[in-house]
């Protein structure tokens, strides 16, 4: 087991900028011995998530308490009503079993997390082509109601002022490319 801490990738990016599929495809990637921080969000579970595996789903209450006892590395109020953040016991986790951190975390949270741990976070922003080309794949989900459809836009009009803050801008307007810049993007930073 290695014996120092990992290293930390943050890939923030608005919904439907494909940043996700980003983070998946680097996961199964076994040589880049990547594990995916499971975050806490007291929404409700969505299609076909999994507690323990796509987040740690808990109360509002509960999400308050982990406040208040500072078990929170970062968290934010993504959308109203609806808490999300990275338990510091999360990366105790991945640590502990000697691999690196990889964070689908929002804008904010991840500019957190950079400023935490500044030399061993690489901190990559990927931005959809457009707005627009965001809307429609947010549509084509179908996971979401018009208004928070609307609600995701409005948020990632705000998020995509702040990529300059990032140390990567990564364009997501071809996933096969993208996909390959992410994998690189890591490996150069873990070799570091
Ligand atoms: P969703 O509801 O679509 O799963 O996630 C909504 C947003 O919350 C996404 O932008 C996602 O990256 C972000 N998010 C997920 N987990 C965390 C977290 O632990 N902290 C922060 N700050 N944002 C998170």
């Amino acid at each position: 087991m290695r014996k120092s801490k990992g290293k930390l990738f943050v890939f923030s990016a608005p919904s439907g900028s494909g940043k996700t599929t980003i983070v998946h495809h680097l996961l199964a990637q076994n040589e880049l011995d990547l594990e995916f921080s499971i975050s806490a969000t007291s929404r409700q579970k969505r299609g076909s998530e999994k507690e323990g595996k796509d987040y740690y789903f808990i109360s509002p209450k509960v999400f308050k308490k982990y406040i208040d006892n500072d078990g929170f590395l970062e968290w934010e109020e993504v959308y109203k009503d609806n808490f999300y953040g990275t338990l510091k016991s999360e990366v105790d986790r991945i640590w502990a079993l000697g691999k690196h951190a990889i964070f689908d975390i929002d804008v904010f949270g991840g500019m957190r997390i950079k400023s935490k741990f500044p030399k061993n976070t690489l901190a990559v922003f990927v931005q959809p082509p457009s707005i627009e080309v965001m809307e429609k794949r947010l549509r084509n989900r179908k996971t979401d109601t018009e208004e928070k459809i609307k609600e995701r836009v409005l948020k990632a009009e705000r998020e995509l002022k702040f990529a300059q803050d990032f140390d990567v801008v990564l364009v997501n307007d071809n996933l096969e490319k993208a996909k390959k810049e992410a994998y690189d993007l890591v490996k150069k930073f873990i070799e570091n």
